[in-house]
């Protein structure tokens, strides 16, 4: 089965958890490790566009996702960000939250990590950023998302 994000299709190797509403999916560009995303089944560009049982079933998912993450991860944080539209930083028009499992001193400054997401915005520190972001291979994304279904029991 193929899952939709935006105008691309998530292979079902790469989610782990699902929902009736929503479902969550191994990253291809990580920013740290253990950075997911939770997204809506329904392609829905904005927060505004999910009707309200939406954005209750994603947030649920989002708030069991995260805490086995960061169990997982031996973290000790959690960051949630949703980039809602284009000039906030979406890339994908399909309303997503990333979950990143954060460590002590895992970005100096610690806001640099919304740099790091923010992937489109053209301030030269950023694109540099962007350069060390490289994509995984579908054989590596599915070995995370077969053991991180088996934490979520797909
Ligand atoms: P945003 O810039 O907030 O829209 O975030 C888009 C996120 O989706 C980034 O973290 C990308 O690395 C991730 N992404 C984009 N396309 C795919 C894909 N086909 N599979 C997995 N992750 C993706």
């Amino acid at each position: 089965m193929v899952y939709k994000f935006g105008p691309w299709g998530i292979d079902a190797s790469e989610v782990f958890v699902e929902t009736s509403l929503s479902y969550a999916f191994v990253n291809y560009k990580p920013v740290v490790e253990g950075h997911v995303l939770v997204t809506s089944k329904r392609v829905a560009p904005r927060c505004v566009d999910l009707s309200a049982e939406e954005i209750l079933d994603l947030w649920t998912l989002a708030h069991r996702v995260g805490p086995g993450l960061e169990s997982l991860h031996s973290a000790e944080s959690l960051t949630y960000v949703i980039q809602d539209g284009v000039y906030a930083g979406q890339t994908v028009p399909h309303v997503h939250v990333h979950i990143m499992p954060r460590k002590p001193n895992d970005f100096q400054p610690n806001d640099v990590i919304y740099d790091r997401i923010d992937r489109e915005d053209h301030a030269s520190r950023k694109v540099d950023a962007e350069k060390e972001r490289k994509p995984r291979t579908a054989e590596d994304m599915a070995r995370e998302a077969t053991m991180l279904r088996k934490l979520f029991e797909l």
